[in-house]
């Protein structure tokens, strides 16, 4: 496929009807400095807040709107492959509505693909904007990933990026259920650019992750991206057999040698306490994985098309129409 020569923009939105005239506001400016057209897709994941008829009431006054309409909210994840499956530009910039990804920076990661990355990430170099509770769930979140997986994410990453329209192509190839795009994004590979800036204060407030949603997320990418919290259990449950097998020999001599005595219940408590937690939570680990797998067989789509409108893509700015 020979995309034309302009850039697709892909914002997810999930009730965001107040975000969308003050980004596309923002965007306008930016977009007047880009050396090709664009369009820009939003994929409406679901809202339940009016964000459609906005959507369309916009699409009116800029035909480079296009929409794509989830049938359900299927998560940020499962958005992002759905508005990169309706990209057609050369490359795509997925970014947030709500202004925390600026757009300003788009002129410059789109110089960057020019000189010939085939992705810009923006990394945020700052985040003091997020509340204590994100940045200290994050940073743990991070540290843990990178001693479990073998995926290393660029720190301070986020889904803000242009993609090259190989790379998409590439990410649209993996078709797992359990998705962690930043995950999948590192794994892809390719050369890589990178552009920083201070992320501000969202521009409505709040989130529109709910924290649970957020943590089963850590989790998932967690699960997909690292087998060692399931393998390592055959190394932990090794040494232990190998101590107990120790301890009983031990104990058989003492016996022999000094008769029988009855004290030990603390030690035996302590014992039968630890090995049954123990078991339990591998049995639960396991059952993740499991459940991974079970997701990835029943072959779901990742998300389901409602309703969509295409874009038209608009011409760079003081090109003729
Ligand atoms: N979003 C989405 N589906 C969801 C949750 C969020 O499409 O289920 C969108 C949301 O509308 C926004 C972007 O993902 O454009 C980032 O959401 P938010 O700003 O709430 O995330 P945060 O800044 O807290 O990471
Ligand atoms: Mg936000």
């Amino acid at each position: 496929m020979i995309a034309p020569d302009f850039i697709s923009i892909v914002v997810p939105v999930y009730n965001e009807a107040h975000a969308l005239k003050p980004f596309l506001a923002r965007l306008a400016e930016a977009a007047a400095r880009f050396p090709l057209g664009h369009e820009i897709i939003f994929v409406n994941d679901g809202s339940v807040d009016g964000t459609e008829a906005q959507l369309l009431e916009l699409r009116k006054e800029d035909q480079a709107l296009g929409i794509v309409s989830l049938s359900r909210n299927f998560g940020k994840e499962a958005a992002i492959v759905a508005g990169l499956t309706a990209a057609r530009g050369r490359a795509a910039i997925i970014m947030d509505v709500d202004l925390q990804d600026p757009p300003e920076l788009l002129p410059e990661m789109i110089a960057k693909w020019q000189e010939g990355a085939d992705v810009v990430i923006a990394l945020r170099s700052d985040r003091s904007s997020d509340s204590f509770s994100k940045r200290a769930s994050a940073s743990l979140f991070y540290a843990l990933f990178a001693r479990l997986s073998e995926v290393k994410l660029p720190p301070g990453s986020g889904d803000f990026r242009l993609m090259d329209r190989k790379v998409i192509e590439a990410f649209l190839k993996l078709d797992e259920r359990a998705r962690f795009n930043k995950g999948l994004f590192a794994w892809l590979g390719f050369r890589q650019a990178f552009v920083s800036h201070v992320r501000p204060r969202a521009a409505r407030p709040g989130s529109r992750w709910r924290p649970l949603k957020l943590i089963r997320y850590g989790f998932e990418g967690i699960f997909a991206f690292s087998s060692l919290p399931i393998r390592v259990w055959s190394v932990i449950g090794g040494a232990l057999a190998l101590g107990s097998l120790a301890y009983g020999i031990a104990m058989i001599a003492k016996t022999l040698v000094l008769g029988v005595d009855v004290p030990g219940y603390a030690s035996l408590m302590v014992a039968v306490l630890f090995l049954g937690g123990l078991n339990l939570f591998t049995l639960g680990l396991i059952g993740e994985y499991i459940g991974q797998v079970l997701t990835e067989t029943k072959h779901r789509p990742i998300f389901i098309v409602r309703e969509s409108l295409d874009a038209v893509p608009a011409p760079p700015a003081g090109a003729k129409p």
